[in-house]
């Protein structure tokens, strides 16, 4: 075996996986047996917004189907380049939230770290698409370390959300670092996660993760993130399992995106699949007014009809909360039924 050879293997399988990735379009049409006319605007598009789609993710989309809901999610298309009114690059104002570089505010009580820039997925939906992360952070630590004062300094804030990209791109290394310092901020009481590996990459759910989770002395609220059904095969419930477990409380949220979960049967599914992974159904976002991401927009008259259709079909506990994040407001704001 060559020495390189041996490095790989003795990195862990999700490091492995997320290295492997599919990023060029050409392979991703390839894969699934979708037209070459897709090409030169999946490639016109991947150059404002890289593509990224681990290959467990793939495995679950259907083969020659270029409308399946979890490929909608994450194939470049040209229409990304046309401007849409009302469509902008940062719909939530997210700048004038920054408390310090790598450290957000909106609410009472919570700040939201920038973890890192890094994500195994990238969703073409996405309102961070054009984020500016250099600014924000740097994973070599100080940027962290402005933010943690700030933090430290702030005694109002009793709930530390990481967030990004995704934090569970970090090593298990960074995040014990990281919550470590985190967690000896005596007014911090809880730590919430918001990722999306458990459902596009479940390996990262491994023991080293585990361990980690188990180390923190703050109670964990992980926000995971799915969107379909399709999405919640075998290994993610297994992951889901292992995390709760651990001790985490899992919530979901999904963003309304037409063309992939804008449909009554399909958000009763997802629900039904979450509950039964053991995952809270718990927000459903109407879609930001990103740059680029108008194909999924879904009108809010559209959105309250569908969650009053399920509210017919099912117990409480499976309808998420409709809303809308409006920049400046005291908290989400609800999208009344
Ligand atoms: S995982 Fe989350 S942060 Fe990363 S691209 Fe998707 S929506 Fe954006």
């Amino acid at each position: 075996m060559t020495h390189s050879a041996e490095l790989s293997l003795a990195r862990p399988r999700w490091q492995r996986e997320l290295a492997e990735a599919i990023n060029r379009p050409e392979e991703l049409l390839a894969a699934l047996g979708l037209p070459a006319e897709l090409l030169a605007g999946a490639r016109a598009a991947s150059r404002l917004f890289d593509l990224r789609v681990p290959r467990g993710f793939l495995a679950r989309m259907r083969h020659g189907d270029a409308n399946d809901p979890l490929l909608r999610q994450v194939l470049p298309l040209g229409d990304e380049l046309d401007e849409a009114q009302g469509f902008v690059s940062d719909p939530l104002d997210e700048a004038a939230a920054r408390r310090a570089p790598g450290l957000l505010q909106k609410y009472q009580g919570r700040a939201l770290l920038i973890a890192t820039e890094a994500c195994a997925v990238h969703c073409r939906y996405c309102f961070r698409r054009e984020f500016p992360y250099s600014e924000q952070v740097d994973s070599g630590g100080p940027r962290w370390s402005a933010a943690l004062e700030a933090i430290t300094r702030d005694s109002s804030i009793e709930e530390v959300i990481l967030s990004g990209g995704d934090p569970l791109s970090l090593s298990d290394a960074r995040l014990t670092q990281l919550t470590d310092a985190i967690g000896h901020i005596a007014h911090v009481r809880r730590l919430r996660i918001h990722t999306r590996q458990p459902v596009v990459l479940p390996s990262r759910v491994d023991a080293g993760l585990l361990t980690w989770l188990g180390g923190t002395r703050l109670p964990v609220v992980m926000v995971l993130h799915a969107n379909h059904p399709n999405e919640i095969d075998p290994e993610v419930r297994a992951a889901c399992a292992a995390l709760k477990s651990a001790g985490a409380t899992l919530l979901n949220q999904s963003v309304l995106l037409k063309g992939v979960n804008d449909d009554v049967e399909i958000l009763q599914r997802l629900s039904v699949a979450l509950v039964e992974a053991g995952v809270v159904p718990y927000y459903l976002h109407l879609p930001d007014r990103v740059r680029g991401t108008a194909r999924f927009d879904v009108a809010e008259e559209t959105a309250r009809a569908l969650l009053d259709a399920l509210m017919a079909r099912v117990s409480g506990y499976l309808v998420p909360r409709l809303v809308r994040e409006v920049p400046g407001a005291a908290s989400k704001l609800p999208v009344s039924l």
